[in-house]
């Protein structure tokens, strides 16, 4: 490693080029140029340029937010009632009060954002999304753009971050790095921000955590194989509590014979699932596809040997908008009877016939409408259909073969509201700051469209209170 002499210093150390960490890098700056100081910030990048940006690169980034960008008011609820009262909910509450302001942080840095409605049914209070119009790229190319014309700051690629340097009483003073060199060196700064993402790019991590098949989980996007848990790991070594669900994650169904990031298929509820017996095995209109898609692909990995199918037919291809919800760039599977379609998918026909033959017979009174709640329902089934049941018969018939890809790990380390680190007291950990998916938070589920949003929140935070430290200039 390099002497005292040649080791560089820094105010600051952010571990991640993500949402989470270039929002620390750029709030701190600010903050520290607010103060009259010109920061020393390094922001450690594992990939390439053209790699960089981890999971933030390949999101679309929907944001859970209302026409008046407030974040959803059933949000916090919804996490208390979700996690049986474990979510940290003092951490939830300054998300919410502090999301409009994140999202004035990004357009001040030169993201544009864009606000809609969602065509289909949601449990999202006032059912509002928005998004940067480029997708999470725009985040990491925005934010690293302010990066690259600020004095003081800089992103070193491919130097990955491998454990936290710390001073004899217990203070984070650094980072040991490994450079494109294969090198080791110590980076030196009174403040660390760990935003280095989960562990999905880690199989031996994901196995400890999962269990049993979880080397079977492809990933949603290519970029989040550099996640591969450090930040975790380095955070417990020096004694940080760790928060969130360490055997669940977040799931996509996804388009299995696509490479593409993000091909996701979400129009499943207008139609049905069937697995790869031909058997439905998911009550596809138990709620919105935004709140089902997480627990359908867990099932789908967990209990259907990855393997489902999406079968739609001349209906679900005639409702407005629903094309626009597959993401996945490869076409339809088609045919003229549910024989040949079944043949198409490796499906035993005559297994496919039947389970739609009972599914049709089962479905109630009541007038389909995919944009509202219908409750018409298939029911007297094992598994039964709770909304926008309609009859499967009119050919040609569709297809999409699905699997679950990983999107993000849902335990990770715990912080207050201000992006320290605590250890199992709730005492922070001096010089230490986590945001973004390194942090854990979510129990049971994943109320969709939060997780940029507070990678970017607390990423914001961390980065400005860690400049609180610094020095007015003389
Ligand atoms: C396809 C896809 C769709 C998604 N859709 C949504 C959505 O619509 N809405 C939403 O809110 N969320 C969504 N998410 C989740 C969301 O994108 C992430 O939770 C969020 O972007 C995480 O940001 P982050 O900064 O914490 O981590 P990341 O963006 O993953 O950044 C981590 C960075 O750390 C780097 N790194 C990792 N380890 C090291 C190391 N040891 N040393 C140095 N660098 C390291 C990585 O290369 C990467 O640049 C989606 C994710 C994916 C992949």
């Amino acid at each position: 490693m390099a002497s005292e002499e040649t080791t560089p210093h820094y105010d600051l150390v952010v571990i991640g080029c993500g949402a989470a960490g270039l929002s620390a890098a750029v709030s701190h700056t600010a903050a520290a140029k607010a103060k009259g100081r010109e920061a020393r910030v390094a922001v450690l990048e594992r990939a390439t340029k053209e790699n960089r940006g981890g999971a933030t690169r390949w999101t679309s980034s929907w944001f859970r937010i209302r026409e008046d960008r407030g974040l959803d008011g059933n949000f916090i609820d919804t996490m208390k009632t979700v996690s049986n009262g474990m979510a940290d909910l003092d951490y939830c509450e300054t998300l919410s009060r502090e999301s409009a302001e994140t999202l004035g942080f990004l357009e001040a840095n030169g993201v544009e954002l864009i606000f809609f409605k969602q065509p289909f049914p949601n449990r999202n209070d006032g059912g509002g999304l928005g998004m940067p119009a480029r997708g999470g790229v725009g985040i990491v190319d925005g934010l690293a753009e302010v990066v690259d014309r600020t004095p003081g700051i800089e992103i070193l690629y491919e130097t990955e971050a491998l454990r936290l340097s710390v001073s004899a009483d217990g203070r984070v003073d650094g980072v040991i790095t490994r450079g494109r060199d294969g090198l080791m060196k110590r980076l030196v700064a009174p403040a660390v921000v760990i935003a280095c993402g989960g562990f999905e790019g880690n199989k031996e991590m994901l196995t400890q955590y999962l269990g049993n098949r979880a080397c079977d989980l492809p990933l949603v996007a290519p970029t989040l194989t550099h996640n591969r848990g450090e930040g975790l790991r380095m955070a417990l070594e020096v004694g940080a509590d760790t928060a969130g669900q360490f055997d669940m994650f977040h799931g996509e169904p996804m388009d299995v014979r696509s490479s593409k990031p993000d091909a996701v298929v979400y129009g499943y509820p207008y139609g049905i699932l069937v697995n790869g017996e031909a058997k439905r095995f998911f009550d596809e209109g138990k709620n919105s596809f935004d709140s089902t898609f997480e627990e359908l692909s867990y099932e789908i990995w967990r209990n259907q040997n990855q393997k489902a199918f999406f079968i739609g037919d001349q209906t679900t291809l005639g409702i407005e908008h629903w094309t626009d919800i597959n993401l996945t760039d490869q076409p339809m599977i088609e045919a003229d009877t549910l024989a040949a379609l079944a043949e198409k998918l490796g499906l035993d026909p005559a297994a496919l016939e039947a389970t739609v033959a009972e599914y049709n017979a089962a479905i109630g009174p009541g007038t389909f409408n995919p944009k509202i709640f219908d409750g018409r329902q298939a029911k007297g089934l094992a598994v039964p259909k709770s909304n926008w049941a309609f009859p499967l018969e009119r050919a040609p018939f569709i297809a999409y073969p699905l699997t679950c890809a990983i999107t993000f790990t849902f335990g990770g380390i715990r912080t207050n509201s201000l992006g320290q680190v605590v250890n199992p007291a709730g005492i922070p950990i001096p010089g230490l700051y986590a945001a973004g998916e390194v942090t854990g938070l979510y129990y049971h589920y994943y109320p969709a469209g939060t997780s940029v949003l507070r990678a970017a929140t607390f990423g914001r935070i961390a980065g400005a209170h860690a400049a609180g430290a610094l020095k007015p200039s003389a």
